[in-house]
């Protein structure tokens, strides 16, 4: 059962912006992530509200692989015991409008980042992008509902995507640090880079979302507590706080 809180609360302004910095490594998508981001952007204006399931299903399996690695070994929790997924909706500094989920999950080091968001693992995907590629937009969304899109479902309501992630501690990588994954819908390169506001997660993965234009109802909270109330209160076991900008 998920809780689903309405917090009122004042955001200090950050330091750091989660711009790239110098030294960001550039990476070319795959083919058929490349592609599939097409269909995303292009064809499924009309089933948007999914990116908000896609993510917090997303949240919620990097909370429960936590939650078993942490079984046979506690290291992980170390310095950050909660488990929970927070939404926020803010407008910053330069003037764009965000939403943004964190969850304090097992997160993901560079090469998980790079490995995870770069390329698409799922068999059947091929499939999927010639049927998608041949079919009009209202056959497209059957296919989602069947198929799922998963992270890239992010840019059916944002120009550019910043995944902020620090992995749990672990014997193979004692001292993780935390790095950027950052996308423009409009690239088909993406650039992974150490975050300039340093390890500010404790643990886990922020996915910033900085909204386009048409899609600042996902800026409302009573839209995203009905969109979570409606898709998602099922769907995960932690904790799910609303936060929104005064
Ligand atoms: P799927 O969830 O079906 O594997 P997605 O596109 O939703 O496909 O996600 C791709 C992969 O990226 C996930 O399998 C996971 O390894 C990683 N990932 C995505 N979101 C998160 C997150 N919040 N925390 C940790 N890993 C994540
Ligand atoms: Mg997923």
């Amino acid at each position: 059962v998920s809780t689903l809180l309405l917090t009122v609360t004042v955001l200090t302004t950050c330091l750091f912006a989660l711009a790239t910095q110098d030294g960001a490594k550039k990476f070319d998508y795959q083919s058929d992530v490349a592609r599939l981001r097409k269909i995303v952007i292009n064809s499924l204006y009309s089933h948007r509200d999914v990116f908000l399931r896609e993510l917090i299903s997303n949240a919620n399996d990097a909370l429960e692989k936590l939650r078993l690695t942490s079984l046979t070994d506690p290291e992980v929790l170390h310095g950050a015991e909660q488990m929970n997924i927070t939404l926020r909706a803010y407008k910053d500094e330069d003037g764009s409008s965000r939403l943004v989920i964190t969850d304090t999950g097992i997160g993901m080091s560079p090469e998980e980042l790079t490995a995870n968001l770069g390329t698409l693992a799922k068999s059947g995907t091929t499939e999927f992008l010639a049927k998608a590629e041949s079919t009009d937009t209202t056959g497209t969304g059957n296919l989602i509902g069947a198929f799922g899109l998963g992270f890239y479902s992010s840019f059916l309501v944002s120009d550019r995507v910043y995944v902020a992630s620090l992995a749990a501690p672990s014997s193979a990588n004692p001292n993780p640090i935390q790095h950027v994954f950052s996308s423009s819908a409009d690239e088909s390169t993406f650039e992974v880079y150490p975050d300039p506001r340093g390890n500010s997660l404790g643990r886990g993965t922020e996915i910033t979302l900085v909204l386009r234009d048409d899609a600042l109802e996902y800026m409302d909270t009573t839209k995203i507590m009905d969109l979570v109330n409606k898709h998602s209160s099922f769907a995960t076991s932690f904790p799910v706080y609303l936060f929104t900008q005064r």
